[in-house]
């Protein structure tokens, strides 16, 4: 946390302020149980910041909007010399920075801005001429190139505080009204799940299968900052030496610095516009089908066990979110801000870059975006990522008798027994569909 670093070597007493924005959050769509995720680690990092002699001041204000007014407070009551915090790259954060800023400025504050969160800052990495790559695989070699110079190993956790800071702290409900069973609070085990993630999976051979532990599950904790994408880079290379730079776990980390690259140079991907400003963009009106969509019950086993994880568990499979977005926005030619939406209403790692990437990755009109034509088949989908069906039988447990054979793509008789919906729609003609719609 390079702001906590280096306001702890000023060898002045240093307080942390956490600002909690509740109504901001509901503005962006964001998940109740995110926000109760963060509180669990605001809580968490305000106990570790005890034990450096750090007091910590939690602040709820409604929006973004009423943050310099809460800085003028704080200038008013603690005697403040030097503000130290973490660049945002988002236009809402950027503006709130921005205010923040004019006012402790105003008051004769120094300000220190440091980057952190992503591999490289965003704006590093642009072609010869100055512009910002539309492919990804260009950007992601010259990414490498720049991150082998410019890597440098994330600072070490600093030495506790000599002096005090004596503030009056007053407590607020910090209860968490969430089950985080399947989420480990805190960085200390964060780290742990860093760490025998990259000794013990052949991330290569098994990311792609939902019904195995293939992958991190670091995104939650990599959206909300608990942990670094320099961090994870760290411990890949102490693992695997250079080969990390060219692994494919860190091309995935890269992936998340292009989206957020891409929203950086282009603010309107944070207002609803599609990348490609000829897109096909009038989709059809189908709330019965969304509706379906939205809560799993569109009989296709795969993608009701995917939208069924979202629900239970606030998260799903890369490989799932794909198969449910192409199936939403092609197959259904539903507007894909509706999924976007929704997947930002239960996803723990919503994260606006990442989230609006993948969605017009998805419905072919984002950046590098599949072509219109490659559409997902959520049968063979299913019969080649979940070939025994395990991952479907747990989340769709009306389906759990049946054998691996059928249970991609039951019978009618079948499907009544087990009171499982036919499928919403035919998948043949969807796609012929969605063919014709998006030549036309
Ligand atoms: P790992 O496979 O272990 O990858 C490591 C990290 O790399 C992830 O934690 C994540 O931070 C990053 N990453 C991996 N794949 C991608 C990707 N395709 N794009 C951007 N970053 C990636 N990811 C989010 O973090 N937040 C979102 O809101 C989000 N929405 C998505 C919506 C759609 C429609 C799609 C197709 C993908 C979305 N993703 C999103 C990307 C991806 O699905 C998740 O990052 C991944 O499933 C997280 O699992 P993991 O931590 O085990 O990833």
């Amino acid at each position: 946390h390079p702001a906590l670093f280096h306001a702890v070597e000023t060898k002045q007493p240093v307080v942390a302020l956490f600002v909690i924005t509740p109504k901001q959050h509901q503005i962006h769509g964001e998940a109740p149980q995110k926000m109760e995720f963060i509180k669990a680690h605001v809580k968490d990092t305000c106990d570790r910041l005890k034990e450096l002699n750090i007091p910590s001041i939690i602040k709820v204000i409604p929006t973004f909007a009423e943050m310099p007014e809460l800085f003028q407070e704080l200038i008013d009551t603690l005697s403040i010399e030097q503000v130290f915090f973490h660049h945002s790259y988002w236009v809402n954060e950027i503006n709130r920075d921005q205010a923040v800023i004019e006012v402790l400025e105003n008051n004769g504050i120094k300000v220190h801005q440091y980057h952190s969160n992503y591999l490289l800052p965003p704006g590093t990495v642009r072609k010869d001429d100055g512009k910002m790559y539309h492919v990804f695989t260009p950007y992601k070699n010259k990414f490498i190139e720049q991150l082998k110079q410019l890597y440098t190993a994330p600072l070490p956790i600093p030495e506790a505080c000599d002096v005090v800071s004596v503030i009056d702290v007053k407590s607020y409900d910090m209860n968490v009204k969430f089950e985080l069973n399947q989420w480990p609070v805190g960085e200390k085990a964060v780290n742990n799940i860093l760490k025998s993630f990259l000794q013990g999976i052949d991330y290569k051979k098994e990311r792609n299968f939902p019904s195995i532990d293939g992958t991190s599950r670091l995104s939650p904790y990599l959206a909300l900052g608990v942990i670094g994408a320099r961090q994870c880079l760290a411990h890949a290379l102490k693992q695997q030496g250079e080969d990390a730079f060219y692994s494919t776990w860190v091309s995935e980390l890269i992936w998340r610095d292009f989206y957020n690259d891409l929203m950086y140079e282009y603010p309107k991907l944070a207002m609803h516009q599609t990348f490609k400003s000829d897109a096909k963009d009038e989709w059809l009106k189908q709330d019965d089908l969304f509706e379906l969509w939205k809560q799993g019950q569109t009989g296709f086993p795969l993608i009701d066990a995917g939208m069924r994880q979202l629900l239970n568990e606030g998260w799903m499979h890369n490989r799932v979110r794909m198969v449910v977005a192409s199936f939403l926005s092609k197959l259904c030619l539903i507007d894909w801000r509706l999924g976007e939406a929704h997947f930002m209403a239960y996803l723990l790692d919503g994260d606006l870059a990442s989230n609006n990437g993948g969605w017009q990755w998805s419905s072919a009109t984002g950046c590098d975006a599949a072509p219109y034509f490659r559409i997902f088949n959520p049968i063979a989908q299913s019969k080649k990522f979940d070939p025994d069906g395990t991952y479907i039988r747990k989340y769709v447990p009306e389906l759990n008798q049946l054998s691996a054979k059928v249970i991609h793509e039951p019978e009618s008789e079948t499907r009544k027994q087990c009171g499982y919906p036919e499928p919403m729609i035919d998948y043949k003609a969807a796609r012929q569909q969605a063919l014709d719609w998006f030549k036309s």
